[in-house]
């Protein structure tokens, strides 16, 4: 097993084995790019490590192999002390994961080589900088020193002599600020600062391969997934030189913008500085475009260079490079992180550049970037004070007061307010506030900390991290730099996606995206046409790839006819529960009310025509496509008054000597239908199999509908679709009475009435016998929703609120099995039973209908299924048509 590989040997293919990070090192050695010379030791290296807790023999001799090779290449030996060979330690995971150490430089300096590198650079200055450089980085992350102590230490050098640049720091300075980190070392860590080369390199390299265990990092890799047994690779590489005067100096660029896709000269450039400095933003960069004016040969060596990147990767890429007098050198490159709209404008341009395919443009973008595109926006053109800025943690734009506590977010939004929840960082306990609020704004905590791992899961606008927001909780107020002081009920607002934290309000505009969609968008602003015509293309790819067809959940003439402006190619679940509320309630009270045949027959031919005409409407709006119409499924208690309520109003009537029969006799119903668990009591099939005659006029309703559209020459698609069957028989039962309908109905109206009749898988058992179930069924409509809460007995209506928190912190999941879906649970079973369905029945058509219908992750995995429709809420149908391209492409 080789566990080192040199920069000549690897490739971009290799990310496994070299990380990111090396596996790119070496495309760039071998496309005959300027990169320092060095190696990666694999991630092999690291397993074997963390496996055994020690170095492999094997692994240090290869080291000290290819160590002598650079050090015969560069010509000196690392830490030689009259001309020292250094180098950097980098980490470098296939992905780019928080919480690991990521660089040490200069390492090979020491007391002795200082006065070498001084004497070879001619700089003594320079050389004293990079030992100050050297024992900070280490100190702070291989001696796991605070990282403010060096700071505080070099900020009261600047101040003893009142500067304020580090530039300014003369060598004297610089030597007593290296005695000073010295001490710092010695006491924080307990040990001196290693003064032999190879010990620095060793230590920096154990420390990398520790880090892959450090908590942050796990707790990262368990939320997004990444298999905790990948290992972290780590590159040396030998050390140029960007702070050695004017005509050195450090940067980074964008083959193309970042933001909008456009191509031209984007990234910052900094003087004579070294790599941290720009990142850290301790001195002014200056945009990239002025290199040219700087350095013009440099500019133009690193314009080719970009152009041969961007043709190589067929990508946008970001880079870092530095220039050390006058030569320029590469230090990364990787396919660059972009804006969810330059995402979509990348893919298209590429595509005209001739350098990608349709497919591979799909695989170029996703449907939670989409998603993104379509929140409503603030309006950037109006003049509201940035007050800050966090991570963009939770896209949308959410405007409130502020409010400081998850009390007052409560009490507020009861009393109609719009609030947002302002926390140092938030906490189980805050989950209440969290959920009134409009959105969320943390001074502390990433991407991963509670308030947005939650906010997201919520689907909650969310900024977290503002460090620069001072939050007060106690005197319930937050201060910005300047001293600006947001008090208790000020209006702030909040943007999700770019992070930014407005005082006031600022107008929100709709999406451009969704306009688009609606139908509504009209040329007019430039940026935005563009992005809506790279989308619009982009979405024509996928619908000309994908095989899954894309059906609405829509119970209204109005939500169809949104849905099928969004591209919906049918409904895929009319729930009729909402056909029995409003004023229909009262017909509903006297069916569960009935004590004969008649009074129930006399309430159910009330509610007849009711359920007829929303049918008419829904078929009329989605004439020539599928409408699958379910019967109704909650349990009945559910359309009677709430228990307590009525209690209360029954005895205070009683006290008075006025109680009115009819309360009395909802209240005994009341009783009789209160169930411990309803959700597993008598709801769906149930329903229809003790309430006569019910299901009967659902589906008496859906064919007079059919026919009446028939007539009136339009083309009813209806599907008759029976909820919670858990066994065939229940399913037969149904079957049967409904077919004697249908006849009743074709003879009674005088047409042809071809209604599939079919079910939801959403319960285990259904799922395990779905090859008997397809016996009775013309299609199944797999119910995630319920079939999540019976697998893995979670109640969908609480643990969301209650423990998923904790088991989200804990990584047990890195997302709600309800919101994405659980492949190796409930998957296999919709799996299994996809196959057993399809062996008895094989033109059974099969489809989804529960909320992971439109989740980008699932719809790939029911393509993978072979299901031949997701439905979903309008609003994500063209994320889930976008996600089934990118599935079939
Ligand atoms: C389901 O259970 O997945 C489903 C679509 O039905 P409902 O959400 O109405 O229970
Ligand atoms: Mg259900």
């Amino acid at each position: 097993q080789k566990f080192v590989y040199d920069f000549t040997e690897g490739n971009r293919d290799l990310k496994d084995l070299l990380g990111g990070k090396g596996a790119n090192l070496a495309e760039m050695t071998n496309l005959g790019l300027p990169v320092p010379p060095g190696f990666t030791i694999t991630t092999e290296a690291c397993k074997t490590y963390l496996d055994s807790g020690d170095e492999p023999k094997e692994l240090r001799d290869e080291v000290s192999a290819h160590l002598d090779a650079l050090e015969r290449t560069m010509g000196k030996k690392l830490g030689q002390a009259d001309d020292p060979l250094l180098v950097s330690v980098r980490s470098g995971a296939k992905f780019s994961m928080p919480g690991m150490m990521d660089t040490v430089l200069n390492i090979g300096l020491s007391d002795k080589s200082v006065k070498g590198l001084a004497a070879q650079s001619g700089d003594e200055r320079f050389a004293w900088d990079s030992y100050r450089r050297l024992i900070q980085m280490f100190g702070k992350t291989v001696l796991d020193v605070d990282g403010e102590l060096f700071e505080d230490a070099l900020e009261d050098a600047k101040k003893a002599k009142k500067v304020t640049v580090d530039t300014d720091l003369e060598a004297a300075e610089l030597k007593k600020l290296v005695t000073r980190f010295k001490k710092i070392v010695k006491t924080e860590a307990g040990r001196d600062f290693p003064q032999d080369p190879r010990e620095q390199m060793d230590l920096a390299i154990k420390a990398v391969f520790d880090s892959w265990n450090g908590e942050r990092a796990k707790l990262y890799r368990r939320q997004e997934r990444i298999p905790h047994d990948l290992g972290t690779a780590v590159n040396i590489c030998s050390m140029v030189f960007g702070n050695l005067g004017p005509d050195s100096g450090t940067g980074v660029a964008f083959t193309r913008d970042p933001a909008s896709g456009h191509q031209g000269v984007y990234g910052d450039y900094l003087q004579n500085a070294q790599g941290e400095d720009v990142v850290a933003g301790i001195r002014n960069t200056v945009p990239l475009a002025e290199l040219e004016s700087i350095d013009k040969k440099s500019y133009d060596q690193l314009m080719e260079i970009m152009e041969t990147l961007e043709t190589h990767y067929k990508d946008l890429c970001d880079i870092e490079f530095t220039i050390e007098r006058g030569q320029l050198w590469m230090l990364q490159t990787r396919v660059g992180k972009r804006t969810a709209g330059a995402a979509f404008r990348i893919a298209t341009q590429l595509v005209d550049q001739g350098l990608i395919d349709e497919a591979e443009a799909l695989q170029r973008v996703n449907g939670a970037q989409l998603a993104q595109l379509m929140f409503p926006r603030f309006d950037e053109t109006t003049s509201v004070d940035t007050i800050g800025r966090g991570i963009a943690a939770s896209p949308g734009a959410a405007v409130g007061k502020a409010v400081f506590d998850s009390y007052t977010a409560i009490k507020w939004s009861r009393s109609g307010e719009k609030v947002i929840l302002i926390r140092r960082e938030t906490n189980p306990d805050d989950l209440d506030g969290m959920i009134a609020a409009e959105g969320i704004l943390t001074s502390r905590g990433g991407k991963t900390s509670h308030a947005a791992v939650v906010a997201r899961g919520m689907g909650k606008t969310c900024v977290c991290g503002a460090e620069d927001l001072e939050v007060d909780t106690k005197q319930r107020r937050m201060t910005a730099p300047g001293g600006l002081v947001v008090e208790e009920g000020d209006l702030v607002s909040i943007d999700g996606s770019s992070g930014k934290v407005y005082l006031g309000e600022v107008p929100v505009v709709p999406s451009p995206v969704v306009e688009y969609f609606e139908g509504r968008m009209h040329a007019g602003a430039d940026d935005a046409d563009e992005l809506v015509a790279a989308v619009h293309r982009v979405m024509a790819y996928a619908d000309r790839v994908r095989r899954l067809r894309v059906r609405a959940n829509a119970d209204s003439a109005e939500d169809a006819l949104r849905a099928r402006r969004f591209g919906a190619q049918g409904i895929g679940l009319c729930r009729t529960e909402h056909m029995f509320l409003g004023e229909r309630r009262e017909m509903v009270e006297k069916l569960i009310l009935a004590d004969t045949d008649a009074e129930r027959e006399t309430a159910l031919e009330q509610l007849l025509p009711f359920q007829r005409k929303d049918f008419v409407e829904l078929f009329e709006a989605m004439d020539g496509l599928p409408v699958t119409v379910r019967l109704l499924d909650p349990p009945l208690h559910e359309f009677l008054p709430d228990i307590t309520e009525l209690s209360v109003r029954v005895a205070l009537a009683e006290s008075r000597q006025d109680a009115n029969e009819n309360d009395l006799r909802l209240l005994q119903a009341v009783h009789r239908l209160h169930e411990q668990n309803p959700m597993l009591g008598l709801r769906g099939v149930r329903l229809g199999l003790v309430i006569p005659g019910l299901f009967t006029m659902q589906v008496r309703a859906i064919a007079e509908a059919a026919a009446e559209r028939k007539k009136a020459n339009g083309d009813p698609r209806a599907e008759i679709m029976i909820p919670l069957v858990g066994t065939v028989q229940e399913l037969e039962l149904v079957r049967d009475d409904a077919e004697q309908v249908l006849a009743d109905v074709q003879r009674e109206t005088g047409t042809d009435l071809k209604l599939a009749l079919g079910t939801m898988i959403e319960l285990p058992r259904a799922a395990l016998t779905a090859g008997q179930i397809a016996e009775a069924a013309e299609f199944f409509s797999f119910g995630t929703n319920d079939l999540t809460q019976t697998v893995w007995g979670f109640s969908r209506d609480d643990v969301e609120a209650s423990f998923f928190t904790a088991y989200l912190e804990k990584g047990i999941f890195g997302v709600s099995p309800f919101e994405t879906i659980d492949k190796d649970g409930v998957g296999k079973l919709v799996r299994d039973a996809v196959e057993a369905g399809r062996a008895t029945r094989p033109d059974l058509k099969l489809g989804v209908c529960g909320e992971h219908g439109g989740d980008p992750e699932s719809v790939h995995f029911f393509h993978e299924v072979g299901l031949d429709y997701v439905s979903c809420s309008p609003f994500r149908i063209p994320v889930a048509r976008l996600e089934a391209g990118r599935a079939a492409a």
